[in-house]
């Protein structure tokens, strides 16, 4: 992959559709665009109504609208052109390898965003919001990618990296000029700033869990014994959201997916085989396989919703699993324990609490609205960490009196963490992980 060669690619989905673009972008896009439909030149940002043909037969391909944008003032930061043709699958390809046989390359996954990232037009923390737009599941999983589009995720974590350099270099003054009669800050105000440092890069890792719910959704087990109503509650908590329900059967008898949205989050509901009963040794060996497929589903799951009959013998125990919720269903007929959560899946009492308090097991107490900044990829959760834990030991060391050296060498690693969320110095291979799972074309 070079990044000075000139790509293209199809932008628009695959399928049929009114429009699709082919766009390119490098030293030469402006100058192909114009070639594909007979033109010497392209005025900029002046979009205009042209013939494409085919470079090598003259054959019409298509009508098309021809649009170019010069560097710097583009999504990559070079020239780019766009081709906005008749959507479809078959007339978009031929575009894009008429586009080739002028000498374009086509791009990789996420080529355009990764120039733009490289030429400065965005850090790597709205790099990696405009993969969390494209792939928005929800409203709000898409106000809060919006959110770090805008920057606002990128500028509280250069926030913070200033204060670790700030503070870097008033701890490096007293290495550099320990003679000189300068007024070195106090140790305890450096463990004081450092621990501020920390705090900030805690505040935004901790955002994580519902970045992740809002992006990957949550899984929510049902497990009980057989006929505690496991089938009837996961039908019942659908039953609202029918419409986008896609319940499918697992293999015989291992589980039932069905998939919700509740507040924004993706849910992907599991009902586990239990520990079904069945008649007849020939469905033994497939159901004994079921329940330990459900079982090893329900173990990956992030909630467990611990399913008991109210009033019956069920296992009344605590769940001890910190995922669990234990639930008792079947309210209509007997009363749940005082304080417990009690459902029906019949008349769908107490529904609506148990939805929230699965919500509030992944989420804790933010609710919908609550998501300025939210820290959305693993990468970036993995990296405020690491500088949260060198800047607490930044901490430490100043408040234990140790060597300036020592507190400056976690304070420079708390920077370099910091600073590579938003792309400073980071290596070719984080940019090629992070870019692969952009599609062709963005
Ligand atoms: P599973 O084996 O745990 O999946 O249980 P099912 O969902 O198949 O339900 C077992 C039986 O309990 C069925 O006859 C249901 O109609 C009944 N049942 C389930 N939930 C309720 C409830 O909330 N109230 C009442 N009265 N019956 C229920």
């Amino acid at each position: 992959m070079r990044d000075d060669d000139t790509i293209a690619a199809i932008a628009t989905p695959p399928g049929a559709g009114g429009v699709g673009i082919v766009r390119m972008s490098g030293p030469r896009a402006v100058a192909l665009a114009a070639a594909l439909v007979g033109r010497d030149a392209l005025d900029d940002r002046r979009m205009i109504l042209a013939r494409a043909r085919d470079p090598a037969t003259g054959q019409r391909l298509d009508e098309v609208l021809v649009v170019a944008m010069r560097a710097p003032r583009s999504y990559t930061g070079e020239d780019v052109a766009e081709v906005h043709g008749h959507g479809g699958a078959v007339n978009l390809g031929r575009l894009l390898r008429a586009a080739v046989a002028l000498g374009a390359r086509p791009a990789e996954p996420g080529e355009f965003t990764r120039r733009a990232f490289l030429n400065g037009r965005l850090d790597l923390a709205r790099a990696e919001a405009v993969a969390d737009v494209i792939a928005a599941a929800s409203e709000r999983a898409l106000r809060a990618a919006q959110v770090a589009l805008s920057g606002a995720l990128g500028e509280r974590v250069a926030a913070a990296r200033a204060e670790a350099v700030a503070l870097l270099a008033e701890v490096e003054a007293s290495i550099d000029f320990p003679e000189e009669d300068l007024d070195f800050l106090p140790a305890a105000a450096v463990a004081a700033r450092a621990e501020q440092i920390a705090a900030a890069a805690a505040a935004l890792s901790a955002t994580y869990a519902v970045g992740r719910a809002l992006r990957h959704g949550i899984e929510v087990a049902i497990v009980g014994a057989p006929n505690v109503g496991k089938s009837s509650l996961l039908n019942a908590l659908c039953g609202e959201e029918r419409a986008i329900v896609a319940a499918e059967p697992g293999t015989t008898r291992d589980y039932v997916d069905a998939r919700v949205v509740w507040d924004g989050v993706p849910v992907t509901l599991i009902d586990t085989a239990g520990d079904r009963v069945v008649e007849g040794a020939s469905h033994h060996e497939i159901e004994r396989r079921g329940v330990e497929l459900g079982r090893a589903r329900a173990a990956r799951a992030d909630v467990i919703l611990s399913l008991r009959e109210a009033g019956g013998d069920g296992p009344l125990d605590e769940p001890t699993d910190a995922r669990a919720l234990a639930v008792w269903n079947k309210i209509d007929l007997r009363p749940a324990p005082a304080g417990a959560l009690g459902v029906s899946a019949l008349t769908g009492e107490g529904l609506d609490a148990l939805r929230r308090a699965v919500l509030a097991k992944i989420l804790g107490a933010a609710g919908e609205g609550s998501e300025e900044v939210l820290v959305q990829s693993e990468r970036q959760k993995a990296l405020l960490d690491e500088a949260v834990a060198a800047a607490r030991r930044a901490t430490s060391a100043a408040r234990a009196g140790r060597a300036a050296e020592l507190v400056a060498a976690d304070l420079r690693e708390a920077a370099q963490r910091l600073g590579a969320i938003v792309g400073e110095e980071v290596g070719d291979d984080v940019l090629r992980a992070l870019f692969a799972r952009f599609c062709i074309g963005k």
